[in-house]
C-alpha cells in the first residue's frame, strides 16, 4: 500500500514538527501508542506531556513507556486535556512542537467514557495557542460511537474556523469506509500572512 492509513498519517506530519529535543503532548493517552511514539521521536533530550481520564489508560500507558525505557521523559496527568493550560508549565507557552489527540472510546475499556465536543474543543483551543510556529496538531476523529458525528462536526467547525493566514487544515478522509477515522491536520504557519491567496 502506498497511501498511509490515518494512525500512519497522524505520525507522519507529527515527525516533521518533532525533532529530537522537541515537546510534545498527547491530549488522549489511550493505550498509550502514541505516547510512546511522541517520546521515541523526542528523545531523551526531549519531553512528553500525556493526558487521560481514566486510570485504566494512564496504568497502560506507563506500562508501554517502562517496557521501552521510556518513563523520564514523559510527564502523565490523570486529568481531562481541558486542564492542559493549567497543569503545563507555563513557559511551554508558544513553545510545543506537537498535539496529538486519538478522540472516542479507549479500545477493549469502557466504551461509555468517550472524548466531548466541549472539552475536546477546549483543548483544542489550548493547543492552537501553546503550539510553535511551524509545530503541528493531529486529531483523529471518530464517527461509529454514540455522540461521535457532532463530535467530529464540532472540530472540522473549528477548524474549518481558524484564520487562514495562522494556520493550515487539511482533512483526510477515506469516503469509501463510512464508519473509518478521518485525520484532521492543523499547522500554525511560522508568520502570520494576510494574503488570501494562501
Ligand atoms: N478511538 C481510538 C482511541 C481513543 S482513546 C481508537 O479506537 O484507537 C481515547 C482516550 O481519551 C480514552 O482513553 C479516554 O479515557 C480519553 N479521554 C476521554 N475524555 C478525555 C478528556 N477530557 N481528557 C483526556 N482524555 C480523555
Amino acid at each position: 500500500m502506498i497511501l498511509p492509513s490515518i494512525l500512519e498519517s497522524a505520525r507522519h506530519w507529527v515527525r516533521q514538527a518533532l525533532s529530537p529535543g522537541g515537546i510534545a503532548v498527547d491530549g488522549t493517552c489511550g493505550n498509550g501508542h502514541d505516547t510512546l511514539f511522541l517520546a521515541e521521536r523526542a528523545g531523551p533530550d526531549g519531553m512528553v506531556y500525556g493526558f487521560d481520564i481514566q486510570q485504566e489508560a494512564l496504568s497502560k500507558t506507563r506500562e508501554r513507556l517502562h517496557a521501552h525505557g521510556m518513563t523520564e521523559r514523559v510527564q502523565l496527568f490523570h486529568a481531562g486535556h481541558e486542564r492542559m493550560h493549567e497543569l503545563l508549565p507555563s513557559e511551554l507557552r508558544g513553545r510545543i512542537d506537537a498535539f496529538m489527540f486519538n478522540l472516542g472510546y479507549l479500545p477493549k475499556g469502557d466504551t461509555r467514557v468517550v472524548t466531548r465536543p466541549e472539552t475536546t474543543l477546549a483543548a483544542l483551543e489550548t493547543a492552537t495557542e501553546w503550539l510553535t510556529p511551524g509545530g503541528i496538531i493531529s486529531v483523529c476523529l471518530y464517527t461509529g460511537h454514540p455522540g461521535g458525528r457532532e463530535e467530529a462536526d464540532a472540530v472540522l467547525h473549528f477548524a474549518s474556523h481558524l484564520p487562514p493566514g495562522a494556520f493550515q487544515v487539511m482533512h483526510q478522509q477515506l469516503p469509501n469506509r463510512r464508519e473509518a477515522p478521518s485525520l484532521l491536520v492543523l499547522e500554525k504557519r511560522n508568520r502570520p500572512r494576510s494574503s488570501s491567496r494562501d
